[in-house]
């Protein structure tokens, strides 16, 4: 799962991204609100949430979301802030913010926060996906096909995870790339189509449809 962390405080910003990416996230890191702002305008569909720190240089948290959220962007967006006085954090939920932290706080009610986020962003209560005989649980990052698990590698998980987000629709291999891998992470032409094609020998070929000149998509079970 690919997220945009916006966080000018470098040894905050540094610890985050390193702590979430062993929580099996993808971060791209961006230290002012000018950054984050092009970078939303980019992408702000491929990321599955945006961590937003209010007091940014150039453009201020609260600017940006306002922003956001005119533009119709429903990406979830959970507020981190320092500043721990009560006006800040109602007016980023009434700028349309999702959630937020205090900092200092954990790392583990952080990611548990952005796996509930996303979940209620797709519309589930769930925290288990389940699509026919596969059950996918994302915050454990498990697998199970008619009740035994299955080993994943972290790109076939998310891959995965992202079709099911959908289940029917049609994502190409540029749109599944861009959900799945982060700024300066290598990707060589046919990564993609090499994950699937992995997937589809742990899953069984039936299950993920190579849609011809367009993209894959997850069978209905
Ligand atoms: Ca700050």
């Amino acid at each position: 799962m690919r997220l945009l962390l916006a966080e000018d405080d470098w040894m905050i910003g540094q610890a985050l991204r390193e702590g979430l990416n062993q929580e099996g996230f993808v971060v791209d890191w961006v230290q002012d609100g000018r950054q984050a702002e092009l970078a939303l305008k980019a992408a702000a569909a491929e990321y599955a949430l945006l961590l937003l720190d209010l007091g940014l240089p150039r453009r201020s948290g609260l600017d940006l979301l306002a922003d956001l959220r005119r533009s119709r962007a429903d990406i979830p967006v959970l507020i981190l802030t320092a500043r721990d006085s009560l006006s800040d954090r109602v007016l980023g939920l009434n700028s349309g913010a999702d959630d937020y932290l205090v900092k200092p706080f954990e790392l583990d009610e952080l990611v548990a926060r952005i796996h509930a986020l996303v979940r209620r962003a797709a519309g589930r209560a769930e925290p288990v996906i389940e699509h026919g005989v596969l059950r996918l649980h994302p915050v454990k990052r498990e697998c199970w096909l008619r009740g035994e698990p299955v080993e994943l590698s972290a790109r076939e998980f998310d891959l995965l995870y992202v079709l099911l987000e959908k289940p029917g629709a049609v994502l190409s291999r540029t749109r599944l790339e861009e959900r799945v891998y982060g700024w300066g992470q290598e990707v060589v032409s046919n990564a993609i189509d090499v994950h699937i094609h992995h997937l589809r020998k742990k899953l069984g070929p039936g299950f993920i449809v190579n849609v011809r000149g367009v993209g894959y998509r997850v069978a209905k079970p």
